[in-house]
């Protein structure tokens, strides 16, 4: 079948990838000049199937009211004059409670565990190379209360197949010295030995020279501006390039992996998707020759804040401001992640050497992507809105949009949307 991917993240990629190995002919459609330029550049690193908690939880629910209108907490909420924010918000909340929290959790890990599983293969086939390291992820506390908490989380979630291990100030300075620093307040961590780190943009940009090697045609510096539907049917997918000539595409198939551009791009053929951009921040740093930074992938509790290690980079992330599509960089944000990881790691990064960003995550309120078929259109896939974890479940999604193609069910429990047929 001749397959059209719509966007060039890491999604978008892995999707085209998974569609080439099962022999279509497939055309990739990109707006920038390359692939992984938006949300996929300069995440946190993190390969996560079992400590991604979705940030809807019974906690934000309780804190959100205080953060929602400071300008200093985790979270952040700018009001806009748009109905597609507020519906989000409420949605967001909704989806707090307990149960539905729970609910979501497993749904996330067993598309984690199916996706990093994936990703494994695809490194022994392929041999991809993304400064990655298979040392797993550990969460750090200096609030007891907050650790006991953890604590009987993990246990509790031992049941749903994650496996987070509860470990004490010592055994955490065991698996990462760096955490020296901060060893006088540090309570313990929760560690998930299984989980991974590493590039996801030099992953993508790697993957998609692989995929053109393979037989993927990636049309870059084409923005869609139209998808013309007709016959409950995608007809053909109308692109502006960079020149300002205007060209049509057609296929038998169509793959929309838009990140945070796809409900806009969504709502103007009818489709409903409740999508919308949350706003963090990275800086990636040199570790100075020698110096004790961080070995692994490392998240502190207090702070919020995600490090991992890219070879010879630190990169640490942090903030989310619900404030639209706004990817402008906040100075002052940026300055006390660098003040944040320098206490972590004390003169080991070379902070005249930071890179600033900010990049836009494809939310839902679930935190649950959408993958699946589209009821509406017969020829449209959807493969979307992987808001804090797209990096963590591409391949498993991009798989799975695969075997959704071919009429068959993805081996993963997970709310798949649409029929499969
Ligand atoms: C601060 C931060 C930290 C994160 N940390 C992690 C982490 O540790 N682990 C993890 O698993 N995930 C993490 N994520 C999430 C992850 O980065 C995203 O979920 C993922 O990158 C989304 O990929 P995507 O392909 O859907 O979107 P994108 O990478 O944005 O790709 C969408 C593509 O569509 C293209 N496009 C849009 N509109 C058009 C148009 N009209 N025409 C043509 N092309 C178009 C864009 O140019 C873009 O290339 C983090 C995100 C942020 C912001």
């Amino acid at each position: 079948m001749d397959v059209i991917v719509l966007g060039a993240g890491i999604i978008g990629v892995t999707t085209a990838w998974y569609l080439r190995q099962n022999g279509h002919n497939v055309r990739v459609l990109e707006r920038r000049e390359q692939a992984g330029l938006e949300t996929s550049f300069a995440n946190a690193g993190q390969v996560s199937a079992h400590l991604a908690d979705p940030w809807a939880n019974p906690t934000t629910l309780r804190s959100v009211f205080t953060w929602l209108f400071r300008d200093d907490t985790p979270l952040v909420f700018r009001p806009r004059a748009d109905i597609h924010q507020w519906s989000w918000l409420f949605k967001f909340l909704r989806e707090c409670p307990a149960s539905r929290y729970n609910r979501n959790l497993v749904h996330l890990a067993n598309l984690g565990v199916y996706s990093r599983t994936a990703l494994q293969a695809l490194r022994a086939q392929t041999g991809i190379e993304y400064d990655e390291r298979q040392r797993g992820i550990l969460l750090f506390f200096t609030e007891e209360d907050k650790l006991r908490g953890a604590a009987a989380a993990a246990k509790r979630l031992a049941a749903s197949g994650l496996r987070r291990e509860v470990l004490d100030a010592d055994q955490c300075l065991e698996i990462e010295p760096s955490l020296q620093s901060v060893r006088d307040a540090l309570k313990g961590g929760i560690y998930s030995r299984y989980d991974e780190t590493g590039d996801a943009f030099k992953f993508t940009q790697r993957l998609a020279a692989l995929a053109r090697d393979a037989g993927v045609r990636f049309d870059y510096g084409n923005d869609i501006r139209r998808v013309d539907v007709g016959g409950g049917a995608i007809r053909a997918i109308d692109v502006q390039k960079a020149d300002g000539r205007t060209e049509r595409y057609t296929a038998d198939q169509y793959v929309l992996c838009l990140g945070p551009a796809s409900a806009r791009m969504a709502r103007k053929i009818g489709v409903d998707l409740d999508i919308y951009p949350v706003k963090g921040y990275s800086v990636t740093m040199p570790v100075r020759e020698g110096a004790l930074a961080v070995s692994m992938g490392l998240t502190d509790a207090a702070q919020k804040m995600a490090f991992s290690r890219l070879g010879d980079r630190v990169r640490a992330t942090a903030i989310a401001e619900i404030a639209g599509y706004d990817r402008s960089i906040d100075q002052k944000r940026c300055r006390q992640i660098v003040a944040n990881a320098q206490r972590l790691f004390p003169d080991a990064l070379d902070t005249g050497r930071a890179e600033y960003w900010a990049g836009l995550r494809p939310m839902t309120p679930s935190n649950l992507p959408i993958i699946g078929r589209n009821g509406r259109y017969r020829n449209l896939l959807i493969n979307t809105g992987h808001g804090t974890i797209g990096w963590t479940q591409s391949c498993g999604s991009a798989r799975a949009i695969a075997d959704i193609l071919e009429g068959r069910r993805p081996d993963c429990d997970y709310p798949f949307i649409g029929e499969m047929r």
